[in-house]
């Protein structure tokens, strides 16, 4: 009757089509997420933080609504839990060699790839382009890619060279 099993890798083929085009928005998205601030919407730039739920901020925007939490700004209920600076961690990011932020394409427009990330991970080199998890330690704000964590089984911090607490929190 037709219910034999090979129907399996038709359906399989049916589900793949629409699933990897949403992949690629869902990368542009998460790209973005890791070059602009959470709160303030501009592109992030030094010093950086991060929230106990692993969003990142320009700590310059942060600052600037605890001293006027009531002021009238967009996104600001993505910060209600932020009530001081010691919600925030600075991070300790490392940058990308292959970042050129800007670019020009051959009409002179300027463009931005989006999959390149602004930083990676000093230990094993991924990108924070949103297609890797990455973690920071609450004691020195170093940011590393999950996967050196996990691989390289160490209590002491590769940036800082210090002994940190096994406490990281998952960027997102
Ligand atoms: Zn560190």
């Amino acid at each position: 009757m037709g219910c034999d099993g090979g129907t399996i890798p038709k359906r399989h083929e049916l589900v793949k089509g629409p699933k990897k085009v949403e992949k690629v928005d869902k990368n542009a998205e998460l790209a973005a997420k890791w070059k602009y601030c959470a709160l303030s919407q501009e592109k992030l730039k030094r010093p950086i933080v991060a929230c106990e739920l692993g969003r990142l901020y320009n700590k310059d925007a942060i600052i600037e609504y605890l001293l006027d939490k009531a002021a009238e700004r967009p996104n600001s209920e993505a910060v209600t839990h932020i009530r001081g600076t010691k919600d925030i961690k600075e991070l300790n990011l490392t940058d990308n060699p292959e970042w050129e932020g800007e670019r020009r394409n051959t009409k002179g427009d300027r463009y931005e790839d989006i999959h390149c990330g602004m930083f990676i991970c000093p230990v094993v080199g991924l990108e924070m382009n949103g297609k890797h998890r990455f973690c920071y330690l609450q004691t020195c704000g170093c940011v590393f890619s999950e996967r050196a964590l996990k691989e390289v089984k160490t209590e002491i911090c590769h940036k800082v060279r210090k002994k940190f607490s096994s406490t990281f929190l998952i960027l997102n």
